[in-house]
């Protein structure tokens, strides 16, 4: 399997306001970037967190780039995939339409209420006690024949994906605008590395819309 994190965020680190609600950080020519790399990926996941604040249907919008993926043999849009404990995800959210498969990753602290519920709509992989075992779940949708995944956010999950050695790739738009605000997601939130910082080997620096985007790869994998 190979995971790419992909993110914008404000010249001072942050992927939205203390709000927590979407801002337009990048443009025009990132949306067409990002939409190449989920047409290019098997699946593209997100946290509840993010379900929950931009309800994202995180589709390929691009009808040439559908086409293409169904002339190869793969269906129109890639799998997506919520990491979502409890089972929080809305019945009505965007990403359970049926524009594509979704994998609700689920931990045993889910209810069997919203299990039902969800099952309706998704496939459910069960992997944790309280929190979702990143690890296990992964491995289940590796299993599933899903190799090339995307991960859009937000930084609570970006945090645990390279706590647990699972970000093969990071790529970020850094766009002009400072957000600010000690309480709003940054890039990797969580707790914090206080020892063993990931370390990152720069691939590629390139300018976009009005501002630059950084392409790593993880060291070390
Ligand atoms: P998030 O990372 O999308 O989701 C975090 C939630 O996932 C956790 O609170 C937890 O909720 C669940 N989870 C389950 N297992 C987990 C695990 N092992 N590790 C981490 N999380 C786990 O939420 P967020 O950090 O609050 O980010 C949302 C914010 O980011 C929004 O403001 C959104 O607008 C912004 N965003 C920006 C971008 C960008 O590119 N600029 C992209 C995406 C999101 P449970 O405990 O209920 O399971």
């Amino acid at each position: 399997m190979h995971v790419v994190v992909n993110a914008a965020m404000s010249a001072d680190g942050k992927l939205s306001s203390r709000r927590r609600e979407q801002i337009a950080i990048s443009g025009e020519a990132d949306f067409d970037r990002v939409d190449r790399l989920r047409a290019d990926s098997d699946a593209v996941v997100v946290g509840v967190g993010t379900v929950l604040a931009d309800d994202p249907h995180l589709t390929v919008k691009d009808e040439t780039l559908r086409k293409q993926r169904r002339e190869n043999g793969q269906p129109a849009n890639p799998v997506r995939v919520v990491v979502d404990s409890s089972g929080r995800t809305p019945t009505d959210a965007a990403i359970l339409d049926d524009a594509a498969t979704t994998y609700v990753c689920l931990s045993e602290a889910a209810s069997v209420e919203r299990r039902a519920v969800l099952a309706d709509r998704a496939e459910l992989v069960t992997a944790g006690d309280e929190r979702v075992d990143l690890l296990r779940a992964f491995a289940t949708l590796q299993e599933q024949g899903l190799e090339q995944v995307m991960v859009e956010g937000g930084g609570e999950l970006i945090f645990s994906l390279f706590d647990a050695g699972l970000v093969d790739e990071l790529r970020v738009f850094i766009g002009s605008k400072i957000i600010g605000g000690r309480d709003a997601p940054t890039l990797a939130d969580g707790e914090g590395f206080v020892t063993e910082f990931p370390s990152l080997d720069l691939e590629s620096v390139d300018r976009l819309d009005d501002g630059v985007v950084l392409t790593w790869r993880v060291a070390d994998r």
